[in-house]
Order: C-alpha cells, then sequence, then structure tokens
C-alpha cells in the first residue's frame, strides 16, 4: 500500500453532526405556524433530529421510505431535513402553492409513506386525503394536537413522535449515492417531474454554496432563507448553514415585507435569500419604516432575473451588496454566481455595478455549454445567444422513474434557457426558450425589457410576452401593474423604453393588468398571459 487518506461517505448526518458538536449553542430562531418565535441552537436541533430518526424507524419505514412534508421555513421543518435524509430515508418537500390536483399526483408518484404538516395546510391535505394511497402516517408540526384531529383523525403530534425516540441514536453510515430528498419541479406544461437528490450530490453542492465567491455562508452569518424549504431545499442553505455553523433564523408563514424588516432587525440578519418579489415588498416595508437594515450585508438573489433597479436601490440606499444568481430544481439548484474578479475591482465603479447585474459564473462543480439549433456548440463571446447546457457533481441525471435517455442530451442537461456567456464564464439568461420573442427573425429578450419597464416608478410590476403578428410572426406586448396611487397611460408607459434600447425592440402595445398571474414558485405565467393577449395584434 502506498498509504491514502480515510474514506467517509459524504453523508447529510456530516453535516448536522458537526453543528450539534462544534456549533451547539449557535442559535436558530424561528417563526412558528401557531404564532410566537421559538429560540433553539444547533445543538438542540441536531439532538432533535437524532432523536425523531430513531422514531421514524419505530414506525417499521423501510429504506428509502418517502417522507413528505407541507411546511413553512421552521426549526421542526429544518428537524426533518435531518432526521430523514440521516436516517436513511427521502425527505420529499412538497410545494403547498399547487393544485390539489398535482398534490395528489406528487404524493402518490413520490409514494410518499409519512407526510408531516404545518397546521396551515390540514385542510388542505384533509380534503385529498382519501386520495392518497400510499400515505400510513400524518404528522402535525405542532406541540398539541389542536383541532387538527376533527379534520385528520389518524394525525398524531410532532412532539408526541418525538418523544418516542432515543437520544442515543447514532446516525447510520451508508453509501453516499443514497437518495436523500426529493422535489418535484413546478411543471408549467405536463405532470411535475421529480429531481432525486442524493447524499453526495448535496454535500458537494453545500461546498459549492459556501465557497467565498458563491453565497459564502460561515459561522459570522446570521442567515435568513426567505425562499421556501419546498423551493429546492431554501436552495440548498440549511444544508450550508449546518456545514458552516451560520446561525439561521427561520421565518415561518410570515413573508410579508414588514415581517421580513422586523426579523432582519431583531435578530441581526446578514444574509438573506430570496426571489426578486420578495424583496420589492421588504424594500417597500423598509423605506415606510425609516430602518437602515443595519446587519444585513448582503441578499442573494434568484429564481428569476433580478433587476438592475433593485441591486442599486438595495447598494445605493442600504448600502447592501446584491448577489445574483441562477439555477434551477434540477441543478440541487445553485447554477451560477455573480461575484468579481480581481481585474474587476480596478474598474470604475459604474462599470462594476453593471457586471454584477448579469447571472454571473460557475461555482466549482458546474459546466456550462451553450448550443445552437443542431447542437454545435457556439462561441463563449458575452454575444451568442444559445440553449444553455449544464453538466456536473450536482445535476440530474435521470427525474424520478424517468431514464438518463428520456433526461439528457448527450450527458448534457439542457436547462431550456437561452442565454449569452462571456470569456470568463459570466451567464446572461436572455429568456426560458419558449418565452423569448422572436419578431422578424430576430430576438427580443422579454427580460431586458422587463428590467427596464420595473425600474420606473410609476409601475410596480411587468411581464413582456410575445404575441402574434401578421407581419413579424411576434411582437412583444408589456404587461404593466401601475404603482400604487399611478395612473400612468400607454404612451407614457411606451415612452420609458426610448433610448435604452433599438426602436424594433420597443413594445408594440402596453395592457394595464391589476397583477400579474403567477405560479407555486412565484414565477410569472407567460402562457397564460399569451393565451389572454393572444389577438391583441390581429384583432
Ligand atoms: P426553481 O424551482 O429553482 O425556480 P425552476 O426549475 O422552477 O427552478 O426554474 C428554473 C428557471 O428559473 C431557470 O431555468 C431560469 O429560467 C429561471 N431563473 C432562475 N434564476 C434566474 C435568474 N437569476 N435570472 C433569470 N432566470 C432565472
Amino acid at each position: 500500500m502506498l498509504g491514502q487518506m480515510m474514506t467517509t461517505p459524504l453523508l447529510i448526518s456530516s453535516l448536522v453532526e458537526h453543528a450539534e458538536r462544534y456549533h451547539a449553542q449557535t442559535a436558530i430562531t424561528s417563526v412558528n405556524t401557531g404564532g410566537g418565535v421559538e429560540e433553539t441552537t444547533w445543538g438542540q436541533v441536531g439532538r432533535n433530529a437524532r432523536k425523531l430518526a430513531s422514531a421514524l424507524h419505530g414506525l417499521g419505514l423501510s429504506p428509502q421510505a418517502r417522507c413528505g412534508t407541507i411546511a413553512w421555513n421552521n426549526r421542526r421543518h429544518l428537524e426533518v431535513y435531518f432526521a430523514t435524509s440521516g436516517a436513511g430515508f427521502v425527505c420529499h418537500t412538497i410545494n403547498p402553492r399547487l393544485f390539489p390536483e398535482q398534490l395528489v399526483y406528487i404524493i402518490n408518484h413520490a409514494e410518499d409513506d409519512v407526510l408531516f404538516i404545518d397546521s396551515t395546510f390540514v385542510p388542505l391535505v384533509a380534503a385529498i386525503r382519501d386520495q392518497l394511497s400510499t400515505l400510513k402516517h400524518i404528522v402535525l408540526m405542532e406541540a398539541d394536537i389542536g383541532d387538527a384531529a376533527g379534520h385528520l383523525p389518524e394525525i398524531i403530534p410532532y412532539e408526541v413522535l418525538l418523544a418516542r425516540g432515543d437520544d442515543g441514536y447514532d446516525w447510520p453510515v451508508f453509501d453516499e449515492l443514497t437518495a436523500s430528498s426529493l422535489c418535484y419541479t413546478s411543471g408549467t406544461t405536463g405532470h411535475p417531474k421529480g429531481v432525486l437528490f442524493s447524499h453526495r450530490s448535496t454535500v458537494l453542492h453545500s461546498m459549492a454554496l459556501n465557497l467565498k465567491d458563491s453565497a459564502g455562508f460561515s459561522a459570522m452569518d446570521v442567515v435568513l432563507p426567505v425562499v421556501p424549504m419546498f423551493h429546492v431545499n431554501a436552495w440548498g442553505s440549511p444544508y450550508a448553514c449546518a456545514m458552516v455553523g451560520s446561525a439561521m433564523v427561520l421565518p415561518g408563514p410570515g413573508l410579508d415585507g414588514a415581517s421580513l424588516v422586523a426579523l432582519i432587525d431583531r435578530y441581526k440578519v446578514s444574509v438573506a435569500l430570496g426571489v426578486p418579489t420578495i424583496w420589492l415588498g421588504l424594500l417597500a416595508a423598509a423605506r415606510d419604516c425609516g430602518t437602515r437594515l443595519g446587519s444585513l450585508k448582503r441578499t442573494i438573489v434568484g429564481g428569476s432575473a433580478c433587476p438592475p433597479s433593485m441591486m442599486t436601490a438595495f447598494r445605493e440606499e442600504y448600502g447592501i451588496e446584491t448577489i445574483h444568481a441562477w439555477g434551477m430544481t434540477e441543478m440541487s439548484p445553485v447554477g451560477s454566481v455573480n461575484q468579481p474578479l480581481a481585474k474587476h475591482l480596478s474598474m470604475p465603479a459604474a462599470t462594476l455595478h453593471r457586471l454584477r447585474e448579469n447571472q454571473g459564473r460557475p461555482p466549482w462543480g458546474v459546466e456550462l455549454a451553450l448550443v445552437g439549433e443542431n447542437g454545435n456548440r457556439l462561441p463563449e463571446d458575452g454575444k451568442t445567444q444559445g440553449d444553455l447546457l449544464v453538466r456536473g457533481h450536482f445535476i440530474l441525471e435521470a427525474y424520478f422513474h424517468m431514464s438518463t435517455e428520456e433526461t439528457l442530451q448527450d450527458g448534457w442537461f439542457n436547462t431550456g434557457d437561452v442565454a449569452t456567456i462571456d470569456a470568463d464564464g459570466y451567464l446572461t439568461i436572455m429568456d426560458r426558450s419558449k418565452d423569448i420573442i422572436k419578431s422578424g427573425g430576430e430576438w427580443i429578450s422579454s427580460v431586458a425589457l422587463e428590467n427596464i419597464a420595473i425600474a420606473h416608478p410609476a409601475l410596480a410590476d411587468a411581464a413582456v410576452i410575445g404575441v402574434a403578428h401578421p407581419k413579424w410572426d411576434e411582437r412583444p406586448v408589456l404587461v404593466a401593474v401601475a404603482a400604487p396611487e399611478q395612473e400612468p397611460t400607454e404612451t407614457e408607459v411606451l415612452h420609458i423604453f426610448e433610448g435604452k434600447i433599438a426602436h424594433w425592440q420597443i413594445p408594440d402595445r402596453v395592457v394595464f393588468a391589476e397583477s400579474l398571474p403567477r405560479n407555486a414558485t412565484g414565477k410569472v405565467l407567460k402562457r397564460d398571459l399569451r393565451e389572454t393577449y393572444k389577438s391583441l395584434l390581429t384583432s
């Protein structure tokens, strides 16, 4: 033997074990569903996770049994994450904003044995209970049963299940390729598809997320995942925070701006993660109450394009850095993060700010490629647009119960996004390929037009869609939501674009709406808008 290093499998239990042992006193603050804020520690979360794992074995579950969760971000959800995966079961987080038929499909398709639910979702689950064919146990994530038993007679309270567990339980050791958690994509067309993460992919993703050039969480941080734990595992933040022992603030059901501002100020949050719409509400609430958000150093924004105007507001009004990130469920989810390179630091401030607006560059573990219609590789020159393919350590190989052939294209995963990549690997997402507007052979990025519209104070929200046009195939139409107490006219809104983009890219029409339709993860349902306005330019 030449002599080598130890090999221990990369298991999720190692993350919480580390946090329990070396960050035992670090605070986990949880807004509970029934009201009130609970303060606990990584030490207690780790002990409870082991106890819950042992109680789950007591239910007689088979290895890899799926344990569903329909819950907000709170400490019990955090314990369930680590207990289920750590014990060798699969943590299946479910988005409660899906339609009931989709919930039934997902829970049956995943073959969930157990469901952990917050009290908010008792009526939702009661209404579909008789259609859930594999479900054997329902756990209410509360101390007491309250009136839930009236809806679901078999339900048991979390703390009762926990009390049955053994706190001397040791985490089992098994193959790192074992499945650990399951998350279904929102599925704007067809059935939702399951993305099954492994212990290895989750640990490697946590390391990639914790790099200084990514989210870079540390034991000095207080991390607020506003992104729900049912949305790609809160972007992996619970695992990454356990790995380095960051304090966490789990915001529970209240995701309005005022509640978030109060949490940030009270618990000295230093990093927060969420989709752009959440930050619009937060900025409005911060302005209203006059806080300086003094503890908040950086926000990590992704899920949809972050409007540059939002970055400017964070930077200029509050001195907060915005880190723009891109990814998708199939990538665990982080695919790129906008952090500068050393050579950028000598740039004029305005140039550097512009550079920080795109979706950034891939962390270690992610490889990008740009291809044309025939699958031919395209130049990465920052100008050429193409279909974005990815591969790497924490990227999907096959959807749950589907084959690799059905999922991959020559070993690459096709993201469905159209992008440009520059020589340093910085990515600009132009659009989802189905949303890009094809006008007379030219492509128009709806995202670029939306960023311009949303920056205007008279507008609260904006979406641009391609609408059939007799001469140009498609032309852009802006669906705008006026800001409170504003009544802009169509001509005034069109004027916003003058001088900011080529003239032929300016939308043909502006229509006003009360609000924009959004899917379960907060993305605008452009398919619905296209249907509503499909005859606007032809009739
Ligand atoms: P998730 O559930 O993480 O939102 P989805 O699979 O539903 O994942 O959506 C992923 C898609 O969201 C990406 O393919 C891309 O179109 C869009 N997206 C995510 N982050 C960004 C971003 N920063 N800028 C533009 N689009 C983004």
